[in-house]
């Protein structure tokens, strides 16, 4: 390493002055350098197996803190290697790092998510899913297609059936998404962990399952690239194709003057002559609110010029342009596709590789490995990466959306992972161009389920897209809009002493601008974040600025702005020390902090008795604390160690005397304490004094008078 840096020094140092060249030529030992935006690739390989074992279940938190080191990783070594088929030596050797560094499920081998109730299978028949959205890198028909086929693995050998609605309460919500998307279970970047998925049950991600937006997505091996327009009729591209004597495994703007991407359909296009363009932002967009049509650049977006697809405004990492030169005007916007030659993981992922570029000084015009140690393809995005440190992985052979979706969606009915590798449910991707369903996951579906009534032979396709016959130039209709869309307002901290990222609440545009605050028969939670104050009802909130500083905005999705909560919130608060977001629901509470979310966990976690079925209301008690209430009692709450201090619960009518008890709303608002019990709130100083007691709606929502 110290050569390592070294190097990097001499490369930075000679930035400045590129007509002085270092000679660097008799440095022959391989360089391994960090690169930015990596996650996992300077862990020891202890920590690695430390990290692997608590992950997935073979070790837990209070057997490392609590002595016996080498003995409790021995013993959780064997229970892996056992687990994964592996030999069971209890040593770190190198089969188990392979294994430990091999793609696959999310889902812990021992134990599994942390869910309320596991009902271990669905109890009915006729499961029900829907596709909530789509990874930019392939097309929508072939995931479709792919999550369809994956089903019928499972429907083959059952008596399930399973049916794609587009809208309504459905069994199975399958999404994309990337590192910490809304459940508290984050992804890991390219590789590493690929998908997971929930068992069956009545919680919020009951059999839902998730696929890492960070990996290549592809039928396993190498991009899958449907075509518009041309004359192939949305044929796949035939990767290699001639043109012109030249041989091409990409899509190629060659031969091209307007920049669009293409390829062949078949091997040789001198020959055959039949083409068709590749996924290209010029072509279309998808998802988003703009119909698949394509980019327009340059766009304007908060004041600022784009010529190209951007993540600014999002913090998932996708990218999107508009549809209308003007974002801000028009508000028309939607997600570009992935184009073939892109990039993946890295710190621009979707970006594609600059040929060529220069890396520690040396001019590469081809994906490299040099400064890895793991021998992966990398390219840098711009032209330089020594100055601007812009990188991503080459496109691979990448995994089969299939596969992992079969395998996931065993999950999504109840199975566990199984420690016979060639099983389906064997925790590691392997890609099988034949895939069959194995007798191990078979007997595990029908003791589950039992067997199909019809005939059931599980049939064995090879993992190729169905094409479709006359594919239409438009795309079909998407039936769900992604989350959320690229209008991100920051507020402003209204406590100037204390600034960052981690307390700024994000959110969406409005999905019924009809619905009235004004017109909502009490609420289930109020609250004041930043200047604002916040009023949540059954799935939706609203946001009442200060006074005089407009309208009530809203309602805007909660869903699409703190993706993890359940619809009904019964009390929430952001704590002005930390700028963590509190939320409680029943025995469960949620910490957001920026887009990061721990939770749900139960608050007794907190020091709450567990006879308590609810938190009706929160008033702030200066920085770092925070008042809960329970009809008759209260606690207090130190937001930083998530833990209420000794000497609570309180009586309420000791100190919060005159208000009452059956309060739902309780908030503080412009520095005074609000009980309110519909339609009227009594309003209480900082000295304990009620000094007012009001219609919630008039006197402090300011609604007209009917
Ligand atoms: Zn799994
Ligand atoms: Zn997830």
């Amino acid at each position: 390493m110290g050569l390592a840096l070294l190097l990097l020094l001499l490369g930075l140092l000679s930035l400045g002055r590129p007509s002085t060249a270092v000679p660097l030529q008799q440095e022959q030992a391989p360089v391994v350098i960090s690169f930015p935006g990596e996650l996992v690739s300077q862990r020891s390989d202890v920590e690695l197996a430390t990290h692997y074992l608590q992950h997935f279940g073979y070790l837990k938190e209070s057997e490392i803190s609590g002595g016996g080191g080498q003995v409790t990783l021995a013993s959780a070594l064997k229970k892996m290697q056992q687990r994964l088929g592996l030999k069971e030596t209890g040593q770190l050797d190198s089969p188990t790092l392979d294994a430990m560094r091999a793609p696959r499920c999310g889902v812990p081998d021992v134990g599994s998510f942390q869910t309320f109730q596991g009902d271990l299978k669905w109890d009915h028949t006729d499961i029900t899913y829907q596709v909530l959205n789509y990874s930019p890198d392939l097309d929508a028909s072939i995931i479709e297609d792919a999550f369809q086929r994956a089903f019928k693995v499972w429907s083959d050998v059952t008596p399930l059936t399973f049916t794609r609605k587009e809208r309504g309460k459905v069994d199975i919500e399958i999404r994309f998404g990337t590192e910490e998307h809304g459940d508290g279970y984050p992804f890991d970047g390219k590789d590493g962990l690929l998908a997971h998925a929930f068992p069956p049950g009545k919680d919020r991600f009951s059999g839902d399952a998730h696929f890492d937006d960070d990996e290549s997505w592809t039928l396993g091996t190498g991009s899958v690239v449907k075509t518009y327009y041309g004359n192939a009729n949305g044929a796949l591209c035939h990767f290699p194709y001639i043109f012109e004597g030249k041989s091409y495994s990409t899509c190629t703007t060659d031969g091209r003057s307007d920049g669009l991407p293409w390829c062949a359909t078949t091997a040789s296009f001198d020959q055959d002559k039949t083409y068709g363009f590749c996924p290209s932002e010029l072509l279309y967009t998808f998802d988003g609110n703009s119909d698949g049509a394509k980019c327009v650049f340059p766009f304007v977006f908060e004041g600022k010029s784009y010529d190209g697809c951007t993540t600014e405004g999002r913090t998932d990492g996708y990218r999107w342009c508009a549809t209308t030169d003007n974002f801000d005007q028009d508000k028309k916007y939607g997600f570009c596709p992935t184009r073939d030659t892109a990039v993946f993981g890295g710190n621009s992922p979707g970006e594609e590789c600059v040929f060529p570029f220069t890396f520690l000084r040396q001019t590469y015009s081809a994906c490299t490995s040099e400064g890895r140690s793991d021998g992966k393809l990398w390219c840098a995005t711009t032209s330089d990466y020594d100055t601007d440190k812009k990188w991503g992985f080459c496109p691979d052979k990448g995994y089969s959306l299939f596969l992992v979706a079969a395998h996931e969606f065993g999950h999504s009915l109840g199975l566990e992972h199984s420690s016979i590798q060639d099983a389906l449910m064997y925790p590691m991707y392997r890609y099988v161009a034949d895939f069959h369903l194995h007798s191990d996951d078979v007997a595990g579906i029908q003791f589950l389920y039992g067997s199909g009534t019809g005939p059931s032979p599980p049939t064995r396709r090879p993992d190729v897209p169905t094409r479709r016959p006359n594919v239409p130039t438009q795309r079909p209709d998407v039936p769900t809009q992604r989350p959320d869309v690229p209008t991100q307002t920051t507020t402003e901290a209204d406590d100037t002493s204390t600034s960052g990222e981690d307390g700024s609440v994000t959110e969406s545009t409005p999905v019924e601008p009809t619905s009235d605050a004004c017109k909502v028969q009490g609420f289930d939670a109020v609250t004041q974040i930043k200047k604002e104050l916040y009023l949540f009802k059954n799935g939706q909130y609203w946001k009442k600025p200060a006074a005089g500083m407009g309208p009530i905005k809203g309602p805007l999705r909660i869903q699409d702005t703190w993706p993890a909560l359940p619809d009904v919130v019964d009390a929430a608060f952001q704590d002005k020390l930390t700028k963590k977001l509190f939320f409680f629901s029943g025995q469960r509470f949620w910490v957001y902090q920026g887009t990061r979310v721990l939770g749900p966990r139960s608050i007794e976690k907190l020091g709450i008795s567990r006879d308590v079925p609810k938190i009706f209301g929160v008033l702030q008690k200066g920085r770092g604390k925070a008042l809960l209430f329970h009809e008759d009692k209260y606690w207090r709450l130190d937001a930083k160690a998530e833990r209420v201090d000794q000497g609570y619960p309180k009586r309420t009518d000791d100190v919060f005397s005159g208000v009452p008890l059956d309060s739902q709303n309780i908030f503080l608002y412009q520095g005074k304490y609000h009980f309110c019990r519909n339609p009227f709130c009594w309003r209480m100083t900082p000295q304990y004094q009620v000094d007012k007691v009001g219609y919630l709606k008039y006197d402090i929502l300011e609604c007209p008078e009917q």
